[in-house]
């Protein structure tokens, strides 16, 4: 079995130590940074598969570290948020953090996310390897198998999650879905209550595929009902 590296950045030791006792019981290969600018620098020399990112941290925020690991890369990013902090989190996914976990939170619940999150990547990984299934949508073309999307021949770069939406809304043409049934659907195991995500996400898709998205043509929004996908 590959062991998977794992980067923990975050500055108070003694929950950096637990993480860490408890990742390296668990067969994952840890490193850690106490710092913003140390943990960048290990997020590119490293190359770790995950990596765990407290938000207040000392030098740079965590919320500066993931846009920049961002801009690089797109390893699955799980943000360590104090109690509470729900701009925080609403702020870390739109930075493009993958998932988040709230301050005081179990190693098992920890662990958990973490495998959920490397299975994802894996299940991407594989899909990449099964045939092409492109499906078009005017000038939009989306690889349902292979996580690939191109609009005028021009690929873009989405998230997983991003992805995920576009395919779930697409794959379901003109159909409305709540925020409550594409959080359950999407998202599934993690995402309790907190309907933003989903704004989050359609909006970060939106600046991705539509040419004007304040005037969207692909992902329309139903008033006071939820979000479907349309042929423009
Ligand atoms: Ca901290």
């Amino acid at each position: 079995m590959d062991m998977k590296k794992i980067l923990i950045i975050e500055d108070e030791k003694s929950i950096s130590d637990i993480i860490k006792f408890n990742l390296d019981k668990e067969g994952f290969q840890t490193e850690t940074a106490y710092d913003g600018t140390i943990g960048l620098e290990k997020a590119q020399s490293l190359a770790p598969d995950l990596i765990l990112l407290d938000v207040m941290l000392p030098g740079i925020d965590g919320f500066q570290v993931c846009k920049k690991i961002r801009e690089t890369s797109s390893v699955p990013i799980l943000m360590l948020t104090a109690k509470e902090e729900e701009v925080d989190k609403v702020l870390g996914l739109e930075l493009g953090a993958d998932d988040y976990i709230t301050k005081p939170f179990g190693m098992r619940e920890l662990i958990a996310r973490i495998k959920a999150n490397l299975r994802r990547i894996e299940l991407v990984s594989s899909l990449q390897n099964e045939p092409s299934n492109l499906r078009e949508f005017g000038n939009l073309a989306i690889d349902m198998n292979r996580y690939e999307v191109r609009k005028d021949g021009v690929a873009l770069e989405l998230t997983l999650r991003e992805f995920e939406l576009l395919r779930y809304l697409a794959e379901r043409e003109n159909k409305v879905f709540s925020r409550e049934q594409l959080l359950e659907e999407v998202w599934g195991y993690e995402y309790y209550g907190d309907i933003r995500t989903v704004d989050v996400t359609v909006r970060r898709l939106r600046e991705k595929l539509e040419d004007d998205s304040s005037d969207p043509g692909y992902i329309m929004t139903k008033r006071g009902i939820g979000y479907y996908f349309r042929r423009p």
